[in-house]
């Protein structure tokens, strides 16, 4: 059915608490990639209008840091409770917007409820340090300070969970925020600040930018009024503004691509590795940071394990994330599919074999390609080595665990590894000898609870964490405070 011109969405700029419209404002269109049809249309962020939010956040900023965290703590309390009255609705625009199955939708907005209240609760372990002095009637104590105007730079897959954890960690220790969300899930970025709005925080302390990564992104990473550039995203982009923002000093907080793999040891559970590398290669469409991309496999095992992952991921319906049943969803985009058929061709044509899918679905529409399995996949082709971000993964065959622990670790990134086994030695020597910040045993490799220290090694960041009170490394610096008595 298509949609009549009442239904479509239009989504504004969120500046000093005011939604705005600028008379020669240029909108952008947000399209379903499962049909093709417009969702609605988006505000383009002009550079004044870059300035105008800094400049709001940054007046916002010195009431805000004053205010207790117990108040600060308040108004995410209350932003969980209006997001779950509108959990239903947010979810349908994400799943509009990016095409994920509705109840992956509806799980993110869980988790944007529970960093809320998680949050508001580590507000109140914000501890500092005493420190023994070194001369008489002398106290030495440390206390964490906010910075000022974080700027957060989000990805389309994950649109509104990854923005919670950088926006509620920034303000609860005292920052404020100014969020460029990715293009694609813009009017999904609208509703979530408009829960933010109802939750009554003051003016100028969140701010939206939608538009061009381009122009927004650029200019808040070389803008001088902000501290801190909180970014997830490509590895590419995030190498671009590491650069841009050296220029003024800033903190920049990277999470980043991935090359994620399943090892299988041959004394492993077959059955429950097979569920834990389909479910970790092919939900989101296999457009996730922690998607597996690589199963790399005992030889001995590697023929039963393809025939029981090649058996489950037949029963992966695929379809619009809006109809029941439907566990992967269209790709983000076109452009997205055709590079994953790129990919494809590419693994065919340096000699990997494909032992299911390897097609687009033309048939459902433009942005839709079967989950695909390679096998017979080097650790040297090109489909082990870079990130595709799509339903594809590749069958790497190794003599054991040294093997397998030094393939897996053989890629520029470093994510997140998983290890399948019922050896106690090679689970406890893989924990060790993985080198990703994210190590799962007998679980695939997606899995992120809070409290937990969620981020990458190697290129897949810059050594920061978010998710647990590791995020004030970030959102906050140390201040030492001498009193002579
Ligand atoms: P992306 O192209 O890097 O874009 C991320 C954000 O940066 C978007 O808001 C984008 O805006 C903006 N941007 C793009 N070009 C920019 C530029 N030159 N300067 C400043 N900002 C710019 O990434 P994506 O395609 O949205 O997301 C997929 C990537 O994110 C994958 O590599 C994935 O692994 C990674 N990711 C990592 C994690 C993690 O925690 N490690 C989690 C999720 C995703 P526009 O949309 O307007 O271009």
């Amino acid at each position: 059915m298509s949609q009549t011109k009442t239904e479509l969405l239009q989504g504004n700029l969120y500046i000093n608490g005011e939604w705005i419209s600028e008379e020669e404002q240029t909108y952008f269109e947000s399209i379903n990639p499962a049909t093709q049809e417009l969702v609605g249309t988006c505000a383009a962020a002009t550079a004044s209008q870059v300035d105008d939010a800094v400049k709001a956040a940054s007046t916002a900023y010195s009431h805000w840091k004053n205010t207790s965290i117990p108040e600060r703590a308040a108004f995410l309390t209350k932003a969980a409770e209006l997001f779950e009255d509108r959990k239903e609705e947010l979810a349908q625009v994400m799943t509009k917007e990016m095409g994920k199955p509705l109840t992956e939708s509806i799980g993110e907005v869980g988790v944007v409820i529970a960093t809320a209240q998680y949050m508001a609760g580590e507000g109140r372990r914000l501890f500092g340090e005493i420190v023994p002095a070194g001369f008489p009637d002398r106290d030495i104590k440390m206390v964490r300070e906010p910075l000022g105007v974080v700027a957060c730079i989000t990805p389309w897959n994950f649109p509104v969970s990854l923005a919670s954890y950088k926006m509620f960690a920034a303000l609860i220790a005292g920052n404020t925020v100014v969020w460029k969300p990715a293009s694609e899930v813009a009017l999904s970025a609208k509703i979530f600040m408009e829960v933010l709005h109802a939750a009554g925080l003051p003016k100028g302390t969140i701010n939206l930018l939608t538009g061009s990564g381009r122009i927004v992104g650029q200019k808040l990473a070389t803008h001088s009024e902000v501290k801190i550039i909180s970014f997830t995203g490509s590895t590419e982009v995030g190498q671009q503004l590491a650069e841009m923002s050296s220029k003024t000093l800033k903190r920049i907080s990277l999470e980043l691509g991935g090359k994620n793999a399943v090892i299988v040891l041959k004394d492993a559970d077959l059955n429950k590795a097979a569920e834990g590398i389909i479910k970790s290669a092919f939900t989101t469409t296999g457009q996730r940071c922690t998607a597996a991309s690589r199963v790399i496999v005992e030889r001995s095992v590697k023929e039963e394990l393809l025939k029981k992952v090649i058996a489950l991921t037949k029963e992966m319906k695929v379809g619009n994330g809006l109809e029941q049943g439907v566990v992967i969803g269209p790709l983000v985009n076109e452009q997205q599919c055709r590079l994953v058929e790129d990919y494809v061709q590419k693994a065919v044509e340096e000699g990997g074999n494909i032992a299911f899918g390897g097609r687009a679905i033309s048939e459902l529409g433009t942005c839709y390609y079967m989950p695909t399995i390679i096998d017979n996949v080097h650790s040297n082709h090109t489909i082990a080595q870079e990130e595709i971000f799509g339903p594809v993964l590749a069958f790497i065959e190794v003599n054991g665990y040294e093997e397998a622990m030094s393939v897996n670790n053989g890629t520029m990134y470093g994510l997140s590894t998983s290890i399948y086994t019922s050896s106690l030695h090679y689970a406890s020597r893989a924990a060790k000898d993985a080198v990703s910040g994210l190590v799962y045993i007998n679980n695939g490799t997606s899995n992120a609870e809070m409290g937990v220290a969620f981020g990458g090694m190697k290129m897949s960041g810059n050594g920061h964490r978010e998710v647990s009170h590791h995020a004030f490394d970030v959102m906050t610096e140390w201040k030492s405070v001498y009193t002579n008595y």
